[in-house]
């Protein structure tokens, strides 16, 4: 008996290979290797878009759309590299992996193309494989998860490919889940399929939008004024080879390739939202609490009878204010 369960492999679902479920697998295959149990474990991704970048940083996007976070604040490896072949737990910063790959680091200000991100989780991810313990064994599933029945001990997963997983542990890391049309969106929606001349594109990400129907000069009207609206902009305009130019002032002109659209715009304080604030800081960057320490929520749990609105959220609060104040 004893001996079937140590036999038993335990077998781990991470639904989403984003960013989120990629560093689940990167951090899990560093400590099976540093554990060296021998144990078997068969691990399953499950991804029904892009195995090993997730939706939103597939390599197959345009290089006109742009990451928001710097390179230089961001790893996927559990720890620091040490210059030798990357391995779970240590391996090259995005910035330094940029470096390597790619000759034109310097010319985007640590903000890389989505793309390139897309890449680097690709090498990631390769490094693990190379590095698994052999009694790990990975299954690269593209598939959706439709459903999951749980039990005490187990989950059953049924998949958009018809079959069923049964595995002991699941690792929900399934990001920003798509909205079904309503209100306003669900009238427009409805209105252009009454009218030929109209289309509608519902939002999402801009790398998933049909833009070739938007033809030159066209009215394109674009509601809201966030990251969509930065991204659609520029694949409407250098993305159709128009070009900014930076003239001796350090002033800016737009040279048109004479393919744009028209592009109308508004949001509800009818002002762009702004970018986000420099908060550059290294990928290793640990904040250290003065206010919300750890000793303090040892010394809360130890009293008990903790209620979040009451005990913690005026600490995380003071500690957030006190952040904003420095
Ligand atoms: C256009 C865009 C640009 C962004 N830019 C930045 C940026 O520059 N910097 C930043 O920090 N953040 C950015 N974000 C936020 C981004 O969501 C996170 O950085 C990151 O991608 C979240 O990682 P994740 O793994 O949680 O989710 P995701 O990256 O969304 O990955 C989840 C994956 O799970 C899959 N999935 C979902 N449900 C199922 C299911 N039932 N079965 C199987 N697979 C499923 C999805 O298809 C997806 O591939 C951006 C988001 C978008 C949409």
């Amino acid at each position: 008996m004893l001996n079937e369960t140590v036999n038993k492999p335990l077998r781990v679902a991470i639904i989403g290979s984003g960013p989120r479920g990629m560093s689940v697998l990167e951090r899990l295959a560093a400590r099976l290797i540093e554990l060296d149990s021998k144990k078997h474990v068969e691990i399953f991704l499950i991804d029904d878009g892009h195995i090993g970048t997730g939706r939103v940083w597939s390599t197959e996007q345009s290089p006109f759309l742009l990451m928001n976070t710097v390179a230089q604040e961001i790893s996927a490896f559990s720890g620091m590299w040490d210059g030798k072949e990357a391995h779970p737990g240590n391996g090259p910063s995005f910035a330094q992996w940029w470096q390597l790959h790619h000759n034109d680091y310097s010319q985007y200000d640590g903000y890389a193309p989505r793309a390139y991100y897309g890449e680097y989780l690709l090498y990631v991810l390769s490094a693990i494989e190379r590095n698994l313990p052999y009694s790990v064994n990975l299954h690269k599933i593209s598939a959706r998860v439709e459903k999951l029945d749980e039990t005490d001990t187990s989950q059953l997963l049924y998949l958009s490919n018809n079959e069923k997983l049964l595995v002991d542990r699941s690792v929900l890391a399934t990001g920003h889940s798509t909205n079904e049309l309503e209100n306003l969106e669900k009238t427009l929606s409805d209105f252009s399929d009454k009218t030929p001349s109209a289309t509608f594109i519902k939002g999402g990400s801009v790398a998933e939008m049909d833009l070739s129907s938007i033809d030159p000069n066209q009215k394109v009207g674009i509601i809201g004024m966030g990251l969509t609206f930065y991204d659609l902009v520029a694949e409407l305009t250098i993305g159709r080879g128009g070009q900014f130019i930076t003239k001796e002032d350090g002033s800016m002109s737009y040279r048109p390739s004479g393919k744009e659209p028209r592009i109308y715009t508004g949001s509800r304080s009818g002002m762009p939202l702004p970018v986000r604030g420099h908060n550059q800081k290294p990928f290793n960057y640990e904040y250290k609490p003065a206010i919300f320490t750890q000793e303090r929520a040892l010394s809360i749990r130890q009293r008990g009878d903790v209620h979040f609105n009451r005990d913690v959220l005026p600490l995380l609060e003071a500690e957030i204010a006190l952040v904003y104040a420095q």
